[in-house]
């Protein structure tokens, strides 16, 4: 597979806070062109089957995906899973375990959005998952939007649902070394996903770097809708001076919502190991 291949491999279908379901999403990455493809739900891997199925319909190839939601110095971190055994039962037990916290979480943001006068957010927000066991911010911000509260989801997360602000909930995800060693014990390789998120300072950032590759992360993500072009450069570097192979995605979440659609991101910077050439093995 050649470096300037059109990969998409960061995006959410119905099964966690996207908007389309899997066969809709690779409907929309082939009309983009898309020629290799990973559907990353956040901490599930049910549409893993369905999307596989629908890639090889519209002429893509396919990884296997997911996003893990991981607790790292107190703060959330996502790590992407690609080229696994979607089978594996270690990895299966260890998302029941991840996602396992959400519903119990959601009564407690819907507890703290009443305080501030906004009533019946959980089954609101509830109405918007596809998947129950998936409920997250992704959809109280579209039921906030729904009610006018806030003109669009950009909006919510500034004003609510993070940490600061009311609706944000302190959560206990999956550490870092879980989820490296769930995915890379199935066959896949970790990626860091959207670095630049987490606003780290540069010592957490190469203390994050240096533990994940400790647990045999082996990718981070360099050309992501969440980063400007500076970032792409910024996290070219880390790739070089960590020894990463480097990822491309949108994480494209909705037609409404993402600035970033399916495969229209520029290509890997060149020099760079893509992370597929890791992953030749597990391609479908
Ligand atoms: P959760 O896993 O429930 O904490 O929800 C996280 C999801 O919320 C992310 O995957 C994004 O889809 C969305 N999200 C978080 N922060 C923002 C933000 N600042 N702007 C837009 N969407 C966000
Ligand atoms: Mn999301
Ligand atoms: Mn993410
Ligand atoms: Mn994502």
């Amino acid at each position: 597979m050649p470096s300037n291949l059109n990969a998409d491999l960061h995006c959410h279908s119905t099964v966690s806070d996207g908007t389309l379901a899997p066969e809709a999403l690779a409907q929309r990455a082939a009309a983009n062109g898309v020629e290799l493809w990973a559907l990353t739900d956040h901490d599930e891997t049910s549409g893993q089957a369905r999307a596989a199925v629908a890639a090889h319909d519209r002429g893509m190839r396919y990884l296997t995906g997911t996003e893990i939601s991981v607790s790292f110095i107190g703060k959330t971190v996502h790590i992407v899973g690609l080229g696994f055994d979607a089978e594996d039962h270690r990895m299966l037990r260890g998302l029941v375990q991840t996602r396992g916290g959400r519903e119990q979480r959601a009564h407690d943001m819907a507890e703290q959005l009443a305080k501030v006068g906004i009533q019946g957010a959980f089954e609101g927000a509830l109405r918007y998952a596809g998947n129950h066991d998936l409920i997250s911010r992704t959809h109280f911000a579209r039921f906030l939007v729904e009610t006018g509260v806030c003109k669009d989801t950009n909006d919510v997360f500034r004003k609510y649902l993070t940490e600061g602000k009311p609706g944000f909930v302190e959560h206990r995800w999956a550490t870092l070394k879980e989820a490296v060693t769930w995915i890379t014990q199935a066959g896949g390789v970790a990626v860091v996903a959207h670095p630049a998120r987490y606003r780290f300072t540069a010592n957490e950032e190469y203390a994050l770097f240096t533990e994940f590759k400790s647990h045999g992360g082996q990718g981070v993500e360099v050309v992501t809708g969440s980063h400007t072009a500076a970032e792409y450069l910024t996290y070219a570097d880390t790739a070089r001076e960590f020894g990463l192979a480097a990822s491309r995605g949108s994480d494209f979440h909705s037609p409404d919502e993402s600035h970033t659609d399916l495969g229209t991101l520029p290509l890997l910077p060149s020099g760079l190991t893509p992370v597929w050439d890791l992953l030749s093995s597990r391609i479908q």
